[in-house]
Parts: structure tokens; C-alpha cells; sequence
């Protein structure tokens, strides 16, 4: 199992840049979060890499929000980014914020037009656009190209103090119109944005771009190891070229890796905001969401994250990794932790005729397997509740559970026998007649049965919402809201759980016998006593599929 902080093509460079002492062999990351919206399961493995690879070189992570788009940004999302950092026990060393880099990356500008390297250009977003050339074709010069530097500083500075409408100008970078390299062509470095910012207030009209910010930022930082996904693999010509032209001192290095793309999902926080502002989920934190926050809901430890994104590595190479290999992180950490217990999903009551009247009994039951001497008790008695997917009237062949006629074990009790089938006007099965044999509490007095089903104490269970979850999409590669799996959320309202549940508790984990992993909603209503569906016991999804 390769971990973050196990060797793989980063490190490898690491180690490489240690022994020639490049950055005196310093190791100090980033992660640099944009604050606008919730992080996902994809931040998470970057925050693990740079995170990991700090601690394992004793090097520092820093925190940086990357809030250069004011418009799309909050506080409330800064917020939910540090709690999500904290929750998942990593500490930054240092927390900075781009905005924090304004007025350096204001002067920083003005270095490089007088050193003519960059200019004020007046073409509209479509001319840029337009003549900014292919891949096949390389583009054309703007007209304002030549623009004298006492003109661009003087309308830099204009456009700084709000004398321009949006869009009037940009400055862009002189580099080189027909680079192979289309991030080369002049890229635009400041726009005019008539937006306060959230945290520098209305003391900016002009925002710098994110490829201009964001390495400047890591140069102020004395980041030696700047590490991003492929995507940006194409601007570290430019990430170079800009550190060079403003001859900053430190000179970071980017390093591309593969984005976490999870299969049946989006993984982008523009497509998950959709998903929100369409009411197909109630929020960021919503148990079915790939976002930190969802899953922390859904009752995902900090440490099955971890585990899921040393499981899946650090390539160069994107690829999809199924929903299969998340959930079998946490299933395989809590079929060890967790403390079993009985609920069922769709009650059917049974009735079991020949046990006496009045009376009860209590059964043991292992609380965990893992830990042979701990036990918990059970009541039982004459009415009990067992799950209506265990019955079948006209039962399929090789199918063991309840039906006329048969014997079934409950399970940690005894053995019953369906006697008969009661049903209201409609026809619908509302309770079943069984006898239990009385011998059967040792099992190896009773007949050899081959179903054994969970069941609950009719008189002292409890009555709960169980919330079911499943792939957000149908497709593995979503292209949009139309395939959003309308099952993805099934509310089992009637169901009963055994009264062994600290329904107080809303961080303990439970596995409810033969069903699945269970935690106490944080945001139960109504004094309803909601319990989310963390994963199944086994998965079913390729069976459900196919
Ligand atoms: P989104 O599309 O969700 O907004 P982003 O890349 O624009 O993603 P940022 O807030 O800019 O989001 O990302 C912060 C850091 O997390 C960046 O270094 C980015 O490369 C990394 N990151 C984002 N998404 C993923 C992913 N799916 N897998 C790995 N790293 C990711
Ligand atoms: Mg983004």
C-alpha cells in the first residue's frame, strides 16, 4: 500500500533536490484552497500530500487562500476550510492569504512594465481571445502591444484608483505571440473588478490573475515544493517566467500530479454548487456529498480519508477510482471499531403465539467480535420485529430466511416457525404467526437451520429515521444533473433499533447487524431521531447495476 509519505515521483524529487541541497534542503508546501465553496475528497488528497510530505522531510505546510475572486468568495468558506483542515489533524504551520500580497504584487506589476514586460492593452476579452491564436496557429500582436510604459503605468495606476469601467483594460505580460505554449501569448495578469472583497474591503478595483498570484505567493513564502494538479502543467513555463522577470529571490518549484477524479461523482465545487442550487441535496454537508464536510456527516472518521488517499497514491497519470475503494476504507476500519447492534429498516411484526404471556428474556450478544469478552444484553419477548425483506410469502429457491412453513434462527436467541401469514383488507402482510422452540436457545439443541435474521424487542426498541445512501450519479463520468440518481437518499421512517443504542452519542458508530454501519445525524429535526447509512455492509452497487 503506497502512502503519501511513502516514496513515489514527488519525493523522489525531493530527495533528489536534498542531496544537491537546492533549497538547503529545506522542504516547506502549500495547500492553497480558493474560498469558494466547500472542500471535496479531491482537496483532501492534496492536503495529504502536502501535509505528509512536510511532516515526513520535518519541513511546514502552509494554509493559503487563494482569494483573488471576490465575487464567487466568502468568509463562511474560509471558515468551513480550516475546520475541514483541523478535522482531518493537520496544523499548518502558517496561514496566509493572497489578498494579504496586493500591494507586493501591485508593485511587482509596476517592476515589470517599466521593465517592459508587460502593457496595458485596451482589446475587449473576445479581440484577446480571438487573437490569441490555436494550438496549430500562433497569434497576433495586440495594437496596444507598443503602448509606451509612461502610458501603461499611467493608466495602471488609473485604472488601481477606479477611473475605468470594467473591462475598458487589462495588463497583460510581453512575453511572445506565437509561443507553442499558449499560456505564453501575453497572458492577462490584472483585470478591473468593481467588487469588494471580503477581506480587503473596497480598497482594490483592480484583482490580480490566479497565474501571476499564485507564484508570487509562493515565492513569498519561500515555498520550496509547489505542488498542483496536471492541469497546470502547461503554465509552469509561465510560473518560471514571472519569478525570473520579477528576480525574486526564491525560486519555487512546481511539481503536477493526478487529480482525484471519483467515479459516480462531480468533483468540482462549481458542479457540486449546482447539485445545491438545484435542491437535489440540502447543502454542502449533505451525507451524499463527495465534500469533506458530507462525508464527515455521513459519519467518515479523518482517518478512512487518509487511509483512501495513501490507498490510491501519487501518479502522474488521471484516472477514475471507484466509489468501491472509499467505502472499503471505512467499512474495513469499522467492522473492526464499531459496536454491533439490531435495527430493522421496514418493520414486520411477529408475533410469537406459544411464548408465555407477561414474560421476558434476556439474550447476550458479543458487542464486537474483535473483543471476545464483551457482551451486551438483550431483552426479548413475545413480540418482536424482524426486517419485511427477511420474509417472502412464495419463497425463491435458495432462499433461507422466513417464510410458511419454515424455521429461521433469530439471531443471539432462538429459533421461530412461520404458522401463518396475517393480512389487512388490502392484502397486505401486516404480522406473522410463528412459534419458537424453546430447546433451540442452545443452539445446538434446535433443528439445524440455515437463515438466521436480526430482529428487535417489540416493547423497548427504539423508533428512528434510518437515512440510506447511495451514488450521487448513475454515470460513472457524469456529464450533468441528468443523471443524478434519484435513489441516492431512500428515508426509512418506521424503522426500530435495539435499545442498546446511545442515541446521545452522535459520534459513536454502530454496525447494525447484517445491515451497515450507522451514526446519529448532526442535524436530526423535530425530535426525530435520524441515523445515517455511513455504508453497507457489503457492495452492492454492481448488483444493482447489472
Ligand atoms: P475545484 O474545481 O473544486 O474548484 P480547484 O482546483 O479549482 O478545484 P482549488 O481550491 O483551487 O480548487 O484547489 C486547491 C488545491 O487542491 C489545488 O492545489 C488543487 O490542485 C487541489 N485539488 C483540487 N481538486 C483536486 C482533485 N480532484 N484532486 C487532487 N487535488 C485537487
Ligand atoms: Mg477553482
Amino acid at each position: 500500500m503506497e502512502k503519501p509519505n511513502d516514496t513515489n515521483f514527488i519525493t523522489n524529487t525531493i530527495d533528489k533536490d536534498n542531496s544537491t541541497k537546492k533549497f538547503g534542503g529545506r522542504v516547506h508546501t502549500r495547500f492553497p484552497p480558493e474560498p469558494n465553496g466547500y472542500l471535496h475528497i479531491g482537496h483532501a488528497k492534496s492536503i495529504c500530500l502536502n501535509f505528509e510530505i512536510a511532516k515526513k522531510y520535518n519541513g511546514k505546510c502552509n494554509l493559503r487562500f487563494d482569494d483573488t475572486n471576490p465575487e464567487k468568495e466568502s468568509e463562511e468558506y474560509i471558515n468551513s476550510i480550516k475546520r475541514d483542515v483541523a478535522w482531518l489533524e493537520y496544523n499548518w504551520d502558517e496561514i496566509h492569504f493572497a489578498s494579504d500580497y496586493f500591494n507586493e504584487l501591485y508593485t511587482y506589476a509596476i517592476e515589470l512594465i517599466k521593465n517592459n514586460y508587460a502593457y496595458i492593452d485596451s482589446s475587449s476579452a473576445e479581440e484577446i481571445k480571438k487573437l490569441r491564436g490555436t494550438l496549430t496557429e500562433p497569434g497576433i500582436n495586440s495594437k496596444d502591444r507598443n503602448r509606451p510604459t509612461e502610458e501603461s503605468l499611467r493608466i495602471f495606476e488609473e485604472m488601481r484608483n477606479g477611473n475605468y469601467e470594467e473591462g475598458e483594460y487589462v495588463l497583460r505580460l510581453k512575453i511572445d505571440m506565437s509561443s507553442s505554449n499558449i499560456n505564453m501569448r501575453d497572458p492577462v495578469i490584472y483585470r478591473i473588478k468593481k467588487i469588494r472583497h471580503h477581506r480587503t474591503g473596497n480598497d482594490w478595483q483592480i484583482y490580480p490573475l490566479y497565474d501571476f498570484t499564485h507564484c508570487i505567493s509562493d515565492a513569498q513564502e519561500n515555498i520550496t515544493h509547489s505542488l498542483c494538479t496536471l492541469e497546470f502543467e502547461d503554465h509552469r513555463e509561465l510560473y518560471d517566467w514571472i519569478i525570473e522577470k520579477i528576480q525574486h529571490k526564491n525560486k519555487p518549484q512546481q511539481i503536477e500530479f493526478a487529480r482525484l477524479m471519483l467515479e459516480n461523482n462531480v468533483m468540482s465545487k462549481r458542479k457540486l454548487a449546482e447539485l445545491i442550487e438545484s435542491k437535489n441535496v440540502d447543502g454542502w454537508d449533505d451525507p451524499r456529498m463527495p465534500t469533506i464536510s458530507g462525508l464527515r456527516r455521513r459519519g467518515f472518521t479523518p482517518n478512512s480519508i487518509k487511509d483512501f488517499c495513501s490507498r490510491i497514491g501519487v501518479t502522474k497519470k488521471n484516472s477514475f477510482i471507484e466509489m468501491g475503494v472509499l467505502e472499503n476504507t471505512i467499512r474495513e476500519e469499522l467492522n473492526l471499531s464499531a459496536e454491533r447492534v439490531m435495527g430493522v429498516l421496514d418493520p414486520l411484526k411477529v408475533t410469537i403465539s406459544n411464548y408465555p404471556k407477561d414474560e421476558e428474556e434476556v439474550v447476550k450478544a458479543p458487542n464486537n467480535p474483535s473483543n471476545k469478552n464483551s457482551y451486551r444484553n438483550i431483552n426479548i419477548s413475545r413480540e418482536v420485529y424482524i426486517d419485511r425483506s427477511d420474509f417472502m410469502e412464495i419463497p425463491e429457491k435458495k432462499y433461507f430466511r422466513l417464510s410458511p412453513g419454515k424455521e429461521v434462527r433469530l439471531r443471539h436467541a432462538f429459533n421461530i416457525t412461520c404458522q401463518k401469514v396475517i393480512k389487512n383488507a388490502k392484502g397486505d402482510i401486516t404480522e406473522l404467526d410463528c412459534t419458537y422452540d424453546s430447546e433451540s436457545r442452545d443452539i445446538n439443541k434446535g433443528n439445524k437451520v440455515k437463515g438466521m435474521i436480526h430482529w428487535v424487542n417489540a416493547k423497548d426498541c427504539i423508533d428512528v429515521q434510518i437515512n440510506l445512501y447511495d451514488r450521487l450519479f448513475t454515470e460513472a463520468n457524469p456529464k450533468g444533473l441528468e443523471s443524478f440518481n434519484e435513489d441516492s437518499l431512500v428515508e426509512k421512517n418506521n424503522a426500530k433499533i435495539e435499545n442498546n443504542v446511545n442515541i446521545d452519542n452522535y459520534d459513536k458508530r454502530y454496525q447494525f447487524e447484517r445491515v451497515g454501519y450507522f451514526i446519529r445525524d448532526k442535524k436530526s429535526k423535530d425530535n426525530i431521531i435520524i441515523y445515517n447509512q455511513i455504508v453497507s455492509l457489503k457492495d452492492t452497487w454492481k448488483n444493482k447495476k447489472g
